[in-house]
């Protein structure tokens, strides 16, 4: 069987930024999908999936990302595979089109994390795009159009036929950070993690939080004994608890969805070879209607 997951960020969406936030969702299932239905891996579906949400200004990452407190677009990303637990991750990288695939070329390396002017240098060196660090500032309109929320990090989980589970994330992070800040979504065990035996997890919501409650090895742990909502669902109290805003998404090795949160929010699309017809929601309670 294969299964994608994936989520356009925990956050706040206004009326007449549902569209984009549905729309935008179901396009990068689409590409993901196409690459799981024709029998390819989960990692290609995941990149697969994420560039299409990092080409969207609705959402936080690749082009039109948030600025940080210096005006500049600073982005992170990170791949990791349930198999081989090879992770690829990138940080406060600037000047790249599509951060997921400089991360999906570090899975291949020793070094797990690459930041900065290196995170760039590596791009170039493996021939993935660059762009003028500028030219990924989207209008004020362009923006609007998607999104007001605070939290618009995407992630994306799959399954593949050949039974390879990855979970992936891309994001600007927040509005208005220090210079040089990193998050969550680059920090396997906080953002995100997969392990083939026991399910993949993709996290949105407040970085510093999230890594402090190290969110995804949380909803790990209690994976198996926990379907995966209820694994969510603890996770998300312990970020709750100390304040904290977040959504998840995770998939199990038998193909079970979850996702959770406690943001107003949470944009959602989801389909596997059970379930071929795309879902998409805004809110958990819409599932549940
Ligand atoms: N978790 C992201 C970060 O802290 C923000 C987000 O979810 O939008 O960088």
């Amino acid at each position: 069987m294969w299964a994608i997951i994936l989520h356009g960020g925990a956050k706040e969406i206004e009326p007449d930024e549902a569209d984009a936030n549905r729309s935008g969702c179901l396009r990068a299932l689409s590409a993901g999908r196409a690459v799981l239905e024709g029998g390819g891996s989960a990692l290609d579906a995941v990149e697969a999936a994420i560039r299409v949400l990092e080409d969207d200004p609705a959402f936080n990452c690749g082009y039109g990302s948030v600025l940080n407190a210096a005006g500049e677009v600073e982005m992170c990303a990170a791949i990791m595979e349930g198999r081989t637990f090879n992770v690829g991750g990138v940080s406060i990288v600037q000047g790249v089109r599509h951060p997921v695939s400089v991360a999906r070329a570090m899975l291949e390396e020793e070094t797990t994390l690459i930041a900065g002017p290196g995170a760039r240098a590596f791009a170039a060196e493996k021939g993935l795009e660059l762009c003028d660090p500028a030219a990924l500032r989207a209008s004020k309109d362009e923006k609007k159009r998607g999104r007001t929320g605070t939290h618009d990090t995407v992630g994306c989980v799959a399954l593949d036929r050949h039974g390879l589970l990855v979970a992936g994330t891309s994001t600007g992070g927040l509005d208005d950070t220090p210079v040089g800040r990193v998050g969550d979504s680059a920090l396997p065990g906080c953002g995100f993690y997969a392990d083939n035996d026991l399910g993949a997890v993709a996290f949105s919501g407040d970085g510093e939080r999230i890594a402090r409650k190290i969110l995804a090895a949380r909803v790990m742990h209690a994976l198996g004994p926990q379907g995966p909502d209820e694994a969510l669902g603890l996770a998300i109290r312990h970020v709750a608890q100390i304040g904290g805003e977040a959504g998840g998404i995770a998939l199990t090795p038998d193909g079970r969805f979850g996702w959770m949160h406690n943001s107003r929010e949470f944009a959602v699309a989801y389909a596997s070879s059970d379930q071929p017809e795309p879902r998409v929601y805004l809110r958990k309670a819409e599932e549940r209607e």
